[in-house]
């Protein structure tokens, strides 16, 4: 059986999408789809936030907006897996220890230095909005 040519004009199944409809898609091409096209910054400043090289974040943004596309356009869902370049950085605030976690093992239980559970994070990240202020009212009547 000869190999099914690939048309060029047709994105015929891609690697990345499951049996369940879902589209693989890592933490860190969430993060660069949202440093650089939720929160606009660009490729140099985004890329120094993750912690990795311009090239590269530029290499995983794409790779997140094609897969962006294919959610939007295809109806795919996400299936969000680990990042390889996230981490997530915290600080003792008894021994002053600082270390990383990568994202996706839950918050560590205690500083693996002194064992303390006094420690916070540090990384501020996640941007989350506060909620509310969404929406502008039903658009009927507006008042002067
Ligand atoms: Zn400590």
């Amino acid at each position: 059986m000869p190999r099914r040519k690939r048309r060029r004009w047709v994105f015929l199944d891609p690697p990345e999408i499951l049996e369940s409809g879902e589209v693989e898609i890592s933490l860190d091409e969430m993060e660069a789809l949202r440093l650089a096209d939720v929160e606009g910054l660009n490729q140099h400043d985004a890329a120094r936030i993750m912690g990795i090289s311009q090239p590269t974040f530029h290499r995983i943004l794409r790779e997140a907006r094609r897969k962006a596309g294919m959610i939007v356009i295809h109806g795919f869902k996400p299936k969000i897996t680990g990042g390889e370049h996230i981490m997530r950085m915290f600080r003792c605030l008894d021994c002053g220890n600082e270390w990383e976690e990568p994202f996706g093992t839950g918050r560590p239980n205690n500083c693996p230095k002194c064992n303390s559970q006094n420690f916070c994070r540090m990384d501020s990240g996640k941007g989350m909005g506060r909620g509310g202020g969404r929406g502008r009212g039903k658009g009927m009547g507006r008042r002067w």
